[in-house]
C-alpha cells in the first residue's frame, strides 16, 4: 500500500483515482471542483484543500489535468505540490501537455532532486473507468520501475517510450493521427451519406480495407517502411480515384477539406516522376523533401 496524491479528479482523473483505491492504495485527492472530491470521497478516498496539502506525506503524487499551465500552477503555484513534496517522492504527470512544458517541469524538479515521469494516457474514459488504459512512459529506467505497479493498477498496456520526455512526445503524435482521423472519418462518412449509401454497410466495408484497418497497420508495414516502392497499388491510380471522389463530392456538395489538401500530395508525387510507385511512396517523398530542407 502506497500514500498517492491524485491532482485532478476529472473525467479521467477520478476513475484512475478509484482504480488505485481498488489496487490498495490510500489515495488523497485535490480538485478545485468540490462535485469531484465529494465523488472521490464517494469512491473510498480522502481530500485535502489545497494540492500541497494532498502531496504531504506520499511516496507518489499523480497529476491528471486540462492542460500545462494548470499542470505548473498545481505545482510549483503557491499552495502547490512543491511545497510539500518530499524529495524521495515521485511525480508522474499523466496529462496531455506540450512536451517542452514536459520538458521544463522536469527540469524545475530535478533542480530539487525530485524525479519525474511522464505517463500521458491512450484511450479514453471508457477505459479509465474499466481500468484498461493505456500509458506512454517516459522516464529513466527506475523510475519507470517505480511507477510500473501503480500505472498497472489503471491500465493494461504500459509502453517504454525511451526516456525523459518521451512518453509527452508519444501523446502528441498518437494524437495528430487520432484528432485528424477524425474530421477525416467524418467528412468521409458524409461522403457516404451524401451517396445514398446505407451507413453500416459502407463501415462494414471499410472495416475490411485499408480505410478503417489503417495504413499503419497494413500498406506501410507492407511497403514504404521496408523501403519496398514497388506498387502494389499505384500513385497515379490512387490520384485517379481520390480524383473521382472530389468529383462526385463537389456534385453533391459535400465539403472535403482534408481530402482536397490530399489531392494536393499526390499531384505533387506524380509531378516528382512517382505515379508509378506505391501508393505508400507518399511517405517516401516527404521524408525526403524534409532532410533536403533541413
Ligand atoms: P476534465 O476536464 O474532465 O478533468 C480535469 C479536472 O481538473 C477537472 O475536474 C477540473 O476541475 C480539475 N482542475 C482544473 N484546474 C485544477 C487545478 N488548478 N487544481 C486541481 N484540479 C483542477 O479532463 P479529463 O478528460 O479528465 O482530461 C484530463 C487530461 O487527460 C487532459 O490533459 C486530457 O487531454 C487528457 N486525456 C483525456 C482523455 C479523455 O478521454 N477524456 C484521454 C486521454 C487523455
Amino acid at each position: 500500500m502506497m500514500n498517492i496524491a491524485f491532482i485532478g479528479l476529472g473525467n479521467m482523473g477520478l476513475s484512475m483515482a478509484a482504480n488505485l483505491i481498488k489496487g490498495g492504495h490510500a489515495v488523497v485527492g485535490f480538485d478545485v471542483s468540490k462535485d469531484a472530491m465529494n465523488s472521490h470521497v464517494a469512491n473510498g478516498g480522502s481530500v485535502s484543500a489545497t494540492a500541497a496539502e494532498a502531496a504531504a506525506n506520499t511516496s507518489i503524487v499523480i497529476t491528471m489535468l486540462p492542460n500545462g499551465t494548470i499542470v505548473k500552477e498545481s505545482i510549483f503555484d503557491e499552495g502547490g505540490v512543491h511545497e510539500t513534496i518530499a524529495n524521495d517522492a515521485l511525480l508522474i504527470d499523466m496529462s496531455t501537455i506540450h512536451p517542452n512544458e514536459t520538458d521544463e517541469i522536469r527540469k524545475k524538479l530535478a533542480a530539487r532532486g525530485i524525479a519525474m515521469v511522464d505517463a500521458p494516457v491512450g484511450r479514453t474514459s471508457v477505459e479509465a473507468r474499466a481500468g484498461t488504459s493505456l500509458f506512454m512512459v517516459g522516464a529513466e529506467k527506475h523510475d519507470l520501475e517505480t511507477a510500473r505497479p501503480i500505472l498497472e493498477c489503471m491500465g493494461d498496456t504500459i509502453i517504454d517510450c525511451g526516456g525523459p520526455g518521451t512518453g509527452s512526445r508519444m501523446k502528441i503524435v498518437n494524437n495528430l493521427m487520432t484528432t485528424s482521423l477524425n474530421v477525416l472519418t467524418a467528412q468521409v462518412l458524409s461522403f457516404s451519406d451524401a451517396t445514398g449509401l446505407d451507413r453500416d454497410l459502407a463501415l462494414k466495408v471499410m472495416g475490411g480495407t485499408a480505410a478503417g484497418k489503417g495504413h499503419m497497420s497494413t500498406t506501410y508495414p507492407a511497403k514504404v517502411l521496408k523501403g519496398d516502392l514497388e506498387p502494389a497499388f499505384m500513385i497515379d491510380l490512387a490520384k485517379k480515384d481520390l480524383d473521382i471522389a472530389l468529383q462526385l463530392a463537389g456534385d453533391l456538395e459535400v465539403p472535403l477539406s482534408l481530402p482536397t489538401q490530399a489531392e494536393k500530395v499526390y499531384l505533387t508525387a506524380q509531378e516528382g516522376g512517382r505515379g508509378g510507385q506505391d501508393w505508400t511512396a507518399i511517405y517516401d517523398m516527404l521524408q525526403r523533401d524534409q532532410r533536403s530542407s533541413a
